[in-house]
């Protein structure tokens, strides 16, 4: 047994090696008899950004609502009527005494971003402004509009803001409140590179210039690091139990936890490594094209926007990563290989069947996952397509739910495999990343790369997950121009060449840790920063 059930584990437990000692003691809540068990809590630091890393549904969300005050944790004893009074006996002498008095006084107010900004049109309707304007309680609100870019849609409707239009709002709306907490679940669904670094950095300056407690949830690597002062580990199995760490330096957190192993827990979370390589990973395969392009162009109405592809090649079975900001013509280009758009200049000889997962998923239909699934592969249910596309991606819980039940992290899971169980030439995928936790992106980009291998397919991968584009493309296609004005697409290039392309645009350089090789953004204005940008290595520094 492992200690936390009296017989044998009955959740198929991952391997317990030694008992750590988070799971020795009680819980901090259970929800009831063999219901969910929280073990360890985060501690919010004025001051400071506190993440927490880990999969959905591991009690992060119960430990902030513990933490907010809005429920009091039941140290395990879920018959009995919890107090705040046993909880605070039994955190008395640890770093977190001091805050849970007082939150018993009832003295810490909290503001939250919620995880899923798509459902706030839903429980608001209104005016863009009118929902901020209740929120300016530090006088911040115009510089936040301004650096987040939100200006323009003040004035619109909520409900006809895109995504990250809206998770800029929310973002504003959270970080505009004067109060002690903030608790931020994701940031940077929807948002570009550019958007995701600023909101890091407005997120800092809360903290640090306002001394206030941030706790940020977030499964973006590369921004969680940006972001972080210390970082507590979430493991367990979602939906039984989970353990939130003690703090680790942020650097050592994420290293452990690609790892898959946590030093001082003694504990393993996963089985294999995640690994990073310093250079290119793999050389492009100089497979038959799949399609040679020439120069195009193709501008919408009186030229408010226009795009220009600058000719290439797309080679059969490679992954090309796509990056660049958001409204700045891929999706248009994308529609122009498919035939369903015709270039002013420049001529397609080709027209693409082209599977489309959109960035914006659209499937809320009362229709059943695997009904859904099976409409659109008749290999649905074999053992083969269960190897190669519904293990990785986690559909064998969910394949009796109703597609409109479904949380945006199951939506976008069943949504790639929709895509990759097409038969096509190309398969596009626009932010697959978005609203997977950290190990269901580990996952989702493995059964995306063996896919394509396995299937001599090529596929078109846009994402601003710096980790995700690094671990899945072969080469990759940079965007760059002013967004909703003008774009232009370079020419496919080599990953490293592509990568200092894409960045020095943004004026950001990466380094890679020297123990796991994983790109870590460099403190703007560093030595290592101004060695890099002097050299032009934005990426690969050697
Ligand atoms: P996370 O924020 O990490 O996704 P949550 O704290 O929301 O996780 O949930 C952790 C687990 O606790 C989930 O399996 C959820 O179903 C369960 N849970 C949440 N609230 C309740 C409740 N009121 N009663 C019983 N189980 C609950
Ligand atoms: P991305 O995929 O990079 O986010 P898109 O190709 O979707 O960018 O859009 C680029 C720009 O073109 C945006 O400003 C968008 O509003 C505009 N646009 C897209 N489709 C149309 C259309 N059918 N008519 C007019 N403008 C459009």
């Amino acid at each position: 047994t492992c200690g936390i059930c009296v017989e044998k584990c009955p959740f198929d437990a991952i391997e317990i090696i030694n008992l750590p000692t988070e799971l020795q003691e009680d819980p901090v809540h259970r929800y009831g008899e063999n219901a969910f068990a929280l073990y360890g809590l985060p501690v919010p630091e004025s001051g400071a950004v506190t993440g927490i890393l880990g999969p959905n549904g591991i009690g992060k969300t119960t430990a902030v609502r513990a933490l907010a005050g809005e429920m009091v944790p039941n140290l395990g004893n879920y018959d009995d009527e919890a107090t705040w009074e046993a909880v605070l006996e039994r955190y008395r002498g640890t770093e977190l005494q001091n805050y849970i008095e007082r939150v018993r006084e009832e003295k810490v107010t909290i503001a939250r971003k919620p995880q899923y900004v798509d459902q706030i049109p839903k429980q608001f309707d209104g005016v863009t402004s009118e929902l901020l304007a209740a929120t300016d309680e530090r006088g911040k609100l115009d510089e936040y509009v301004e650096r987040l870019g939100i200006a323009p849609v003040v004035d619109q409707p909520l409900d006809t803001l895109s995504g990250g239009e809206l998770q800029r709002v929310a973002l504003a709306a959270t970080l505009a409140r004067d109060r002690d907490f903030y608790f931020l679940d994701e940031i940077t669904p929807y948002l570009d590179i550019g958007q995701r670094v600023t909101a890091a950095r407005l997120i800092r300056e809360l903290a640090e210039e306002e001394d206030k407690a941030v706790l940020a949830v977030e499964h973006d690597l590369a921004i969680l690091d940006l972001l972080a002062d210390t970082l507590h580990i979430a493991y367990g199995e979602p939906g039984a139990y989970g353990v939130v760490t003690d703090p680790k330096s942020v650097r050592n957190g994420i290293n452990e936890y690609l790892k898959g192993y946590l030093s001082n827990e003694n504990m393993r979370i996963r089985p294999d490594e995640i690994q990073f390589h310093e250079h290119a990973p793999r050389e492009t395969t100089k497979s038959a094209p799949l399609v040679d392009y020439p120069d195009l162009s193709k501008s919408y109405g009186d030229g408010e926007f226009s795009l220009d592809v600058e000719g290439g090649t797309i080679y059969q079975s490679e992954v090309l990563g796509i990056v660049g900001p958001n409204g700045i013509g891929k999706s248009t280009l994308a529609q122009m290989f498919a035939g369903s758009l015709e270039p002013d200049e420049g001529e397609l000889d080709f027209r693409l069947d082209i599977a489309y997962k959109p960035q914006y998923i659209d499937i809320d239909q009362p229709m059943r996952v695997d009904a859904f699934l099976s409409s659109i592969t008749e290999d649905f249910g074999t053992s083969y397509w269960k190897t190669e596309v519904a293990n990785p991606l986690q559909l064998g819980r969910i394949m009796e739910r109703n597609l409109d039940d479904l949380s945006g992290g199951e939506r976008q899971r069943v949504a790639i495999a929709a895509c990759l169980s097409e038969d096509a030439d190309l398969y596009v995928l626009d932010e697959p990343s978005a609203h997977l936790d950290v190990e269901q992106r580990v996952q989702a980009t493995t059964a995306i790369r063996r896919y394509a291998e396995n299937h001599d397919a090529t596929v078109m991968v846009i994402d601003h997950d710096i980790y995700m584009i690094d671990l899945l493309a072969d080469r990759l296609m940079v965007f760059d121009g002013e967004p909703s004005e003008h774009g232009h697409a370079g020419t496919p290039q080599e990953m490293r060449a592509g990568m200092n392309d894409f960045l020095s645009d943004l004026d950001i350089t990466f380094r890679r840790d020297e123990r796991t090789q994983r790109p870590r953004i460099n403190k703007p204005g560093s030595q290592l920063d101004s060695k890099q940008k002097r050299s032009g290595e934005y990426y690969y520094s050697s």
